[in-house]
């Protein structure tokens, strides 16, 4: 059993989320529910980062508080939680939550007892946008890479963190692969960031230019910690790093696996700078870190000013076409490198290709005939070894049933058997490389080769021909092979079942009960997934008859 603890990062909340903030909590939700299924110990975090200047710019901008607009703003990513179906554990709001200020002044004690931090003037060149500083080689055509607006010179007293100290152990932890960080593209991008050359960094900023918002530093009243430091302290704040620091002994020094996702516009923070706080700390260092790039919408970048959009609005979106639509395209459409173009049309493409259609289908072609020839009573095939059937989320065992009554598998069914067979394997190795794509492909490879073995096999017309025989008193050879197409069908669904819970928990519990033998018979066929359609006010969830194909009716 591993011991995992797994983070978001926490965005900033100067805006309502968009669907780019929704990829980085989906891809950490299936990780840790993934991990969750296979028995490990998994604690899931998220939160906001309240303290940033952006959030202050943004009140000023609207007229109200601070307070006001990250309240506001904060509660809409907390509301994800359900709107998502997440599961993350813990969920830290910066400018609030009681354990983080002192988690964060113990850190910088920690790091100034180590002598990493001193004071001095610094003139710079500083992006309001990205709350940091650039060197001139790094702006495109003098503009910040990022905002594409020019940065403003700064000179104020600062405090600095000896950044320069630290390359070679950074450089050590990285290339031993001790912090892996992947893809290796961009592993390779750090290693060469800090080949040339690592500058001290600035840590703190005026009280007077934060607009009196933030963490003070301790023992500094005229100063408040960088932003950057307080949002990257949320992974250890969060476990009572300030306090007396039960989680922080659990789920980060004792930790197998401290797993941060981040997008990669923060990679710099959390593979140079965040490593080197810890390593000056005292603090074991993540083991890895997962980079994302981005989601563009219809082509553009999604820019906050459109954030509230309903076209990008992760919250309307699953409202309007389910948790599960926008789930499914968050993992089955975006590769594990390279920006991804969202639109709507792509969402309802795939989930009416993969669930409406090729699951739905599946599932109801399978219960319409266990009920029209087997009044819903079917036993199924013997669950391929390796595999685990539905595994409930509230409790962690796995449900009996089935085996003691199996069926054999037919030899026709050898394929489908062998793709039930390798799929958990094939899940665990895709995502043991953050590979969300992969994994959920190898799930669906069940559907695609399950809808395969109806079209082969033909079950309704071995209905007919069991009637058939029954009336003219042949022998039984059709109705015994249908008993073995409907068990081989209905055991490949209960362990797709299971394995597609981390990527669609509210789909899995349908279609666990849809294909739920346990009482001795399968219930009613009803429709899994709705096809979405074209209506006149736009696409709606139009609820699909049974769904079932002509031939069996
Ligand atoms: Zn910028």
């Amino acid at each position: 059993m591993t011991r995992l603890y797994l983070s978001t990062t926490i965005p900033y909340v100067n805006a309502r989320p968009h669907v780019g903030h929704a990829l980085e909590l989906v891809q950490a939700d299936v990780l840790a529910r993934h991990h969750r299924r296979i028995g490990d110990e998994v604690r899931l975090q998220s939160g906001t980062d309240d303290n940033s200047l952006k959030n202050v710019l943004a009140a000023q901008r609207e007229g109200i508080s601070t307070k006001e607009l990250v309240n506001r703003n904060a509660s809409a990513f907390a509301s994800l939680r359900e709107q998502l179906s997440l599961s993350f554990d813990d969920f830290i709001k910066t400018s609030t939550d009681p354990r983080h200020r002192p988690g964060v002044e113990r850190l910088w004690r920690a790091c100034a007892a180590s002598g990493d931090l001193y004071r001095r003037d610094y003139h710079g060149l500083y992006c309001v946008g990205c709350e940091q500083f650039y060197t001139e080689d790094e702006l495109a055509d003098g503009t910040c890479p990022e905002h594409h607006t020019r940065p403003e010179q700064v000179t104020e007293e600062n405090w600095f963190f000896r950044l320069s100290r630290y390359a070679s152990r950074l450089r050590d932890e990285i290339s031993s692969g001790r912090l892996r960080i992947e893809p290796a593209s961009r592993r390779n991008e750090v290693l060469g960031f800090i080949d040339g050359g690592l500058a001290d960094f600035s840590v703190s900023r005026s009280v007077q230019r934060a607009g009196g918002w933030g963490i003070g530093v301790p023992g500094d009243p005229t100063q408040v910690t960088y932003v950057w430091w307080d949002a990257l302290a949320n992974y250890v704040t969060a476990l009572g790093y300030g306090g007396s620091g039960g989680d922080y002994q659990r789920w980060w020094v004792g930790a197998d696996r401290r797993v941060h996702l981040v997008g990669k516009g923060v990679l710099r923070f959390h593979a140079v700078y965040w490593p080197a706080i810890l390593l000056s700390a005292g603090a074991p260092l993540p083991t890895e870190l997962f980079v994302h790039d981005y989601l563009t919408a219809g082509g553009a970048k999604i820019s906050k000013s459109t954030a509230s959009s309903e076209a990008t609005d992760p919250a309307e979106l699953a409202g309007t076409y389910g948790i599960d639509a926008l789930r499914w395209w968050l993992v089955r459409d975006v590769p594990r490198v390279g920006d991804t173009d969202f639109t709507v049309d792509r969402l309802i493409g795939r989930a009416n290709a993969d669930l409406a259609n090729g699951l739905g289908n599946l599932v109801s072609r399978i219960g319409s005939i266990a009920h029209q020839y087997r009044n819903g009573v079917v036993r199924p095939c013997s669950r391929p070894e390796g595999t685990s059937r539905w595994l409930a989320v509230a409790s962690d065992g796995r449900i009996p049933g089935g085996d003691a009554r199996a069926v054999p598998w037919p030899a026709d069914a050898a394929d489908l058997r062998a793709t039930v067979e390798r799929t958990p394997d094939a899940v665990r190795a895709a995502l043991a490389r953050f590979d969300f794509r992969a994994a959920s492909a190898a799930v669906y490879e069940i559907v695609v080769q399950a809808n395969r073995y109806v079209d082969a096999t033909e079950p309704w017309h071995l209905g007919r021909a069991e009637r058939a025989a029954t009336v003219s008193r042949g022998d039984g050879a059709a109705g015994r092979r249908l008993d073995q197409v409907l068990g081989a069908l209905l055991a490949s669904c209960q362990v797709l079942a299971g394995e597609i819970w981390p990527f669609l928990p509210d789909l899995a519990a349908r279609l666990a009960a849809a294909v739920d033998d346990v009482g001795g018979r399968l219930p009613r066929p009803r429709p899994l997934f709705p096809r979405l359609q074209v209506s006149e006010r736009g696409y709606a969830a139009v609820a699909a008859d049974a769904g079932i194909r002509n031939e069996v009716a």
